[in-house]
């Protein structure tokens, strides 16, 4: 949630991005997310630095995607686009069709049948977008658009278009004009790749411009059962409980492995296992409830401390790319208790022990 004077990442960023003083701004008011110091879980995980996680699901759609889709779609709406497609896990297709409202477009968003989290759907459908689902998997979701927007009038909002990745490199802005620097380490799950691929680009124009003197090491994540970079092949059938990452063929490969190569960071693979148990650690020990996708950045700064593969006083960030309300079904799959008693003082008295 940002500050009631908060202008969106175009209008507080205009300066480094590509947009013209007659250019019409189609925003929700994207950006300006907390970046929230941890209270426990360094000490949990036994590792001497100082932990934030950047909270993108406080985007009006609930996730980063929207620090992107501003100007993609204000420059699709500035080019006379009449319709934005896009392929999606679930979170492009919830902010495509949120901005897609704003500029008033028409918005088909194409996702794989069965394979999206049951909050990002509703925001499809909220939205009024015309949702395809596809019999296949958001990689085969993607070629597809691809090929339907090269031959005919409909704006393609993936993050394959330079303006997605232009937009979300405001993150990278937001976090160094909190902290003043580069973080050492910035950990991020990563999908398609996009957003490895954006936030580096953003350091790195920080750094060129004189903002920040040293750049972080970039840490992407990506879920075991989906690790193409990591495996150095496509993945035919990617598999994970972090549906945002379930790709198996990331259309910003290059940008992710150059961001961590040059960076002197690296993309590493966390299990179904650990992302979960990060899941639930940062609900239930820090009051943070993101999507299970955005918790790999913690599996990652958890399988770094148990290597002590970090010095004291690191200053690490974890982008926690999406909002927990997104997926109520995977919060709602572990045992959990239900009290259930007559409407009575008595009874409550009892549960609570007195
Ligand atoms: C899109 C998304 C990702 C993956 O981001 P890429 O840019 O595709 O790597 C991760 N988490 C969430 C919640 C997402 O919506």
């Amino acid at each position: 949630m940002s500050l009631p004077n908060w202008p969106g990442v175009i209008e507080n960023y205009r300066e480094f991005l590509s947009v013209s003083e007659s250019t019409k701004i189609v925003t929700l008011k994207e950006g300006g997310t907390p970046l929230l110091p941890l209270l426990r879980i360094p000490d949990i995980i036994k590792a001497p630095i100082s932990l934030y996680v950047k909270l993108e699901g406080q985007n009006p759609t609930g996730s980063f995607k929207d620090r992107g889709m501003t100007l993609a779609v204000t420059k699709a709406l500035e080019k006379g686009a009449k319709a934005l497609i896009c392929a999606s896990t679930g979170n492009t297709s919830a902010s495509a069709a949120a901005y897609g409202v704003r500029a008033g477009l028409k918005v088909y968003v194409v996702i794989p049948e069965g394979n999206i989290a049951k909050g990002k759907l509703a925001q499809a459908v909220m939205h009024q977008s015309v949702v395809i689902q596809v019999q296949g998997l958001f990689d085969q979701a993607l070629e597809v658009v691809r090929d339907v927007s090269k031959t005919h009038p409909v704006a393609l909002v993936n993050s394959v278009n330079p303006d997605r990745i232009e937009g979300q490199q405001t993150v990278a802005f937001e976090i160094c004009d909190v902290l003043g620097s580069a973080p050492t380490f910035h950990f991020l799950p990563v999908g398609n790749a996009g957003n490895i691929t954006a936030s580096w680009m953003g350091f790195k124009k920080y750094r060129d411009i004189g903002r920040i003197a040293a750049l972080p090491k970039m840490v992407g994540v990506q879920a075991e059962g989906a690790a193409p970079i990591v495996l150095g092949h496509v993945v035919p059938n990617p598999r994970t409980i972090a549906s945002a990452i379930r790709i198996g063929n990331p259309a910003s490969w290059t940008g992710a492995t150059n961001a961590s190569v040059e960076s002197g960071g690296e993309i590493i693979a966390a299990s179904d296992e650990h992302i979960l148990e990060a899941y639930r650690m940062l609900a239930r020990e820090e009051g943070v409830f993101c999507e299970p996708a955005s918790a790999a950045s913690l599996a990652g700064v958890i399988a770094y401390a148990r290597k002590g593969l970090f010095r004291q006083g690191d200053v690490v960030v974890c982008t926690l790319t999406g909002h927990g309300l997104k997926d109520p079904e995977t919060a709602l799959s572990v045992p959990y208790t239900h009290i259930s008693v007559p409407p009575s003082r008595e009874a409550v008295l009892e549960v609570l022990g007195f």
